[in-house]
């Protein structure tokens, strides 16, 4: 029996043709599971519009005859959220036809970028014309702009220029009617009342679909140079952290490593360690110059003292620039790493305040590794925003099952503890289908009023991603 997601599909083929539309399944198996290989799901057809008029004939059409379609750009989502129910009965509306970036204007300092643009595009188009993007993260060779706004991507750089609600100055979106919203004129002000460009940025297609963005470049910065330090404990990185801040604003870049991570990532990329001898814990921060003081010897001088005062153990200032780009491949290499090296694992992307962060750790460490003997708690990540990526390894408790198991207890766990500090069980991965219950379960009455109700007022025949993010 034909379904209504085959027939739309069929009807969708007809309108724009087969460079659109496919039920191939060869053309959709690829995409029909999420990058970590957690979810599979199913869909009717494959759909890839080229422009925006064509998103919106698919979204009218989609809305009128009640079946689902779930946005994907780059499908790097750690929390299966661009995968599709297993049920199917949906569309796979991909976005990565509409790649083109539409201006990049160097004296207004933006670029106009469709949803399907990889970030890494859009870094090589600034950096031609003397500008940057100052968003990077360890996917942006796959990741794309409508993925990246609708998660409100985060990554290594959020220190100084925020996230990616920070670096849109507008968006070009199709809400759930087909209707098209168009915000990339690029006013600085305006006050009519709620900002949907905000609405839809984190909404996780839950909304509507991003079509092109506006964004904000940054200037290049006079140099960039990168550090490794080694020591203590996350007290110790937070003091660092704090003294660094109080001395300079050219901090970009500030990332906790544990040694036992560190190590992870050595083997894993058989590189040689940084350091003469190990440390508990180690930093990587990145610093860009003004022009005022070359931002390695504004780097060299901080540290020096930094080591002089006992706060830091061992520090090295990369001397070339393929010595600090090895150093961030380390660094973006540590989640495969891990997994290859300590294997199964529960996977946390937590924030709380900065300053409770090594309270935090400490209490989780114990108390997740009192109760689960044999488990082991490790964080790495963004110490500088307050978000680690804590992992509690099952070491030896570890089965095929372990993580749809005892690992939901854990994570529950832990998501209770992050509560009780204050924090936020989504820093940046966004919501997905992996946390929408614990969402439900942990989430503010009224946060989650106001979304179910912004969710049934735009979206009420619930065709933009369902099961994911809105609980
Ligand atoms: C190795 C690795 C490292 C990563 N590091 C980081 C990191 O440091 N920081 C971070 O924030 N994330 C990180 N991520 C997660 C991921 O890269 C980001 O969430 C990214 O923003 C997803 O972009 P994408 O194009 O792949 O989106 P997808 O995975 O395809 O989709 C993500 C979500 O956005 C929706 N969506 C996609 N395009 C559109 C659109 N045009 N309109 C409406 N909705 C849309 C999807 O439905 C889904 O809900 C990492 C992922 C990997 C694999």
């Amino acid at each position: 029996m034909t379904s209504a997601a085959d027939r739309l599909a069929h009807e969708l083929l007809g309108r724009l043709g087969d460079k659109v539309v496919t039920s191939d399944r060869a053309a959709l198996a690829p995409w029909l599971t999420d990058w970590r290989g957690r979810w599979t799901g199913e869909a009717a057809a494959l759909v890839q519009p080229g422009s925006t008029e064509e998103v919106s004939t698919i979204v009218a059409a989609a809305n009128e005859a009640g079946v689902p379609l779930v946005p994907q750009g780059g499908n790097t989502s750690m929390v299966g959220g661009a995968t599709p129910p297993e049920e199917g009965g949906v569309l796979l509306l991909s976005l990565r036809r509409m790649n083109r970036i539409r201006s990049l204007d160097e004296h207004a300092r933006v670029a106009v970028c469709e949803s399907g643009v990889v970030l890494e595009t859009l870094h090589e188009a600034a950096t031609a014309r003397g500008l940057r993007f100052p968003l990077t993260l360890g996917s942006k060779g796959s990741a794309t702009i409508g993925g990246l706004v609708s998660t409100n991507a985060g990554g290594t750089q959020v220190l100084r220029f925020g996230t990616m609600r920070g670096l849109v100055a507008g968006l070009e979106a199709v809400l759930p009617d087909g209707s098209v919203h168009d915000g990339l004129s690029g006013l600085k002000k305006d006050n009519r009342g709620f900002s949907l460009d905000q609405l839809l940025i984190g909404a996780e297609g839950t909304l509507g679909v991003v079509t092109a963005a506006r964004l904000k470049l940054a200037v290049q910065p006079a140099d960039h140079a990168t550090a490794l330090c080694g020591l203590e404990d996350p007290a110790a990185a937070l003091a660092l952290l704090q003294r660094l801040e109080g001395e300079t604003d050219q901090v970009e870049g500030f990332e906790l490593i544990p040694h036992d991570s560190l190590e992870a990532g050595l083997r894993h990329l058989s590189m040689k360690a940084p350091l003469a001898r190990a440390h508990g814990h180690y930093v990587l921060i990145e610093a860009t110059g003004n022009g005022d003081e070359p931002s390695a010897t504004l780097l060299e001088r901080l540290l020096g003292e930094a080591l002089a005062d006992g706060l830091i153990a061992d520090a090295t200032v990369a001397a070339t620039e393929a010595k600090s780009a090895a150093l961030w491949r380390l660094r973006d290499g540590l989640s495969d790493a891990e997994k290859q090296v300590y294997g199964l694992a529960t996977q946390h992307d937590i924030s709380v305040p900065v300053e409770a962060m090594p309270a935090f750790l400490e209490e989780v460490e114990d108390k997740v590794e009192a109760r689960w003997p044999g488990v082991d708690v490790s964080g790495y990540g963004h110490l500088g925003d307050g978000n680690i990526h804590l992992h509690v390894r099952a070491m030896t408790r570890g089965s095929d099952d372990w993580r749809e198991g005892e690992g939901v207890e854990i994570e529950r766990f832990v998501h209770d503890l992050v509560v009780a500090h204050g924090g936020s069980i989504s820093a940046e991965h966004g919501i997905g289908q992996m946390k929408r219950d614990e969402l439900a379960r942990l989430g503010e009455p009224a946060r989650l009023h106001a979304m179910r109700a912004i969710k049934a007022a735009l979206d009420p025949n619930g065709i933009m991603n369902p099961g994911k993010l809105v609980p």
